[in-house]
């Protein structure tokens, strides 16, 4: 109960407001540092290094492991494919963050508080999610029934500490490095299952060359797009980002991380296209699509790396901010109270600073702690989401007058997070550091009657997500942390 030192010092650090976080976290003083003073010239050396580290859980043990998303109770019955910590080391002068995927649908906050505790060398790490609906339950809400969570605690451990280990695997694999950027729009690699239709279809790389030989030795790649794993499917998979990375990796002969970014609003492969290119295929099965899309990403990346450009990414600076964000949906906070959903809860007072923040308890309206960043890696501008956004919060793509029949028609637009983050090479990381759900705009909330489009019931999404608030709270964190690294 009460009053938590540490969170509060991890959260002041950032805005590097309060003297005291000093005393409480050395590390602090990087962080006013970072964001405010340190400037170190353009043209400083860069060093990058990839590595990665199995996460796959052992089905031969007593203990069920139940796969995350979809259904209840999909009970793994074998290993179709590997899931994997992919992590990536940026150093430069004399600092260093690292930027990890793992084939999960969603590691939470708690677990990314473990994993940095464990780098603690580190300026900045981030733990981003594929968002594999094939992988073990790391949320609990997959479990064998409503009232059992799906998590097996030991894995979640096993987990944090591969994700240390590729990271410090990486951080040994460094070497002087230059990066190229790349980007291309291609709107027939997505489907909206959602309206309105609104996509992010860029797909967004990093490139690294060896200083020494300009030989290849990493691609970060960014790409916006559900998996597509059948929905009675009992195999371990890291679905098509797994085909994307591997084919990557193939063909360029280097390691590659693999990024999710705006995902929500139900983004997935075009309707029907999988199963036209499948068509002359007499025993396709579903895992042939996965295989195929997976291959047109990495065929898309291809195209735009074809096109890449020099990108200088130092120096490196971070403006990371905790925060709380009200869990206005029942559904969730039932299955917090009941110990599903295995998360701290913290009583939600109207004041999304975390400062003050006491443990929930009763039956007051209760809040999730999770994070929100800036990082400005020289030219380069990335945002950090802590969930699945919905594409129309990144562009600000909405219809000129709301919909009929949305519940909040006077409700403001978010300020979308391209206008928030400056310059023009950007990357958007979706599921990062923590899955707190979908991540949609005010103004196309449809829960209650009558529902916008003439439909005679609700569109998909709402119960996915923490409420109708959630999309201001984070974009105007993110602007802060944009605020605090102005020059
Ligand atoms: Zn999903």
């Amino acid at each position: 109960m009460g009053y938590r030192k540490l969170d509060i010092g991890w959260a002041t650090r950032i805005t590097g407001i309060d003297p005291m976080t000093k005393l409480i976290l050395p590390r602090t003083i990087f962080f006013l540092f970072l964001a405010c003073v340190s400037r170190s010239a353009a043209g400083e050396n860069l060093e990058v290094g990839f590595a990665s580290a199995d996460i796959t859980p052992t089905l031969e043990s007593e203990t069920k492991v139940y796969l995350a998303g979809l259904e209840l109770n999909r009970v793994a019955k074998e290993v179709n494919d590997r899931l994997f910590s992919r992590a990536m080391v940026l150093e430069s002068g004399g600092h260093k963050i690292a930027l990890v995927s793992v084939d999960l649908i969603g590691l939470q906050y708690p677990s990314v508080l473990k994993v940095r505790a464990s780098l603690a060398d580190f300026d900045y790490v981030a733990v981003m999610s594929t968002h594999t609906h094939a992988a073990p339950d790391v949320v609990g809400i997959w479990g064998s029934s409503r009232s059992e969570s799906g998590i097996d605690t030991r894995y979640v451990q096993q987990v944090e500490d591969q994700v240390v280990r590729s990271v410090r695997a990486a951080e040994e694999a460094t070497v002087r490095a230059v990066a190229e950027y790349a980007a291309l729009n291609d709107e027939s690699m997505l489907g909206d299952f959602r309206l309105p239709h609104v996509l992010d279809s860029t797909i967004r790389l990093l490139r690294f060359r060896r200083a020494s030989d300009k030989s290849i030795c990493g691609i970060f790649v960014q790409w916006n797009a559900h998996g597509i794993e059948p929905r009675d499917n009992s195999r371990i998979t890291r679905d098509f980002f797994g085909v994307t990375v591997d084919e990557l990796a193939r063909r360029h002969d280097c390691e590659v991380v693999y990024v999710t970014g705006a995902n929500g609003g139900l983004m997935g492969t075009p309707d029907g296209m999988l199963r036209k290119l499948l068509a002359d295929k007499d025993d396709a099965d579903p895992f042939d699509a996965i295989e195929l899309y997976g291959k047109l990403v990495a065929d898309m990346a291809d195209r735009a790396l074809a096109e890449a450009t020099p990108i200088e990414l130092a120096p490196l600076e971070v403006s990371a901010k905790k925060i709380l964000i009200p869990m206005d949906n029942p559904g969730f906070t039932a299955l917090r109270r009941a110990g599903v959903l295995s998360r701290e809860a913290y009583r939600w007072t109207g004041d999304r600073d975390p400062k003050d923040a006491r443990q929930a308890g009763g039956d007051g309206p209760e809040a999730l702690a999770t994070e929100v960043a800036y990082l400005r890696l020289g030219e380069l501008h990335i945002a950090t989401i802590p969930g699945e956004i919905y594409p129309e919060i990144i562009y600000g793509e909405y219809p000129s007058t709301p919909e009929e029949g949305v519940d909040f028609p006077e409700a403001s637009l978010e300020r979308t997070i391209d206008a928030i983050l400056p310059g023009v090479k950007k990357m958007f990381l979706g599921l990062a550091n923590d899955e707190i759900g979908y991540i949609l705009p005010k103004r196309q909330w449809d829960v209650t009657e009558p529902f916008a489009y003439g439909r005679t019931s609700a569109q998909y999404g709402e119960v996915n997500s923490m409420g109708p608030e959630t999309a201001r709270h984070l974009t105007e964190t993110l602007a802060e942390c944009v605020e605090a690294i102005q020059p």
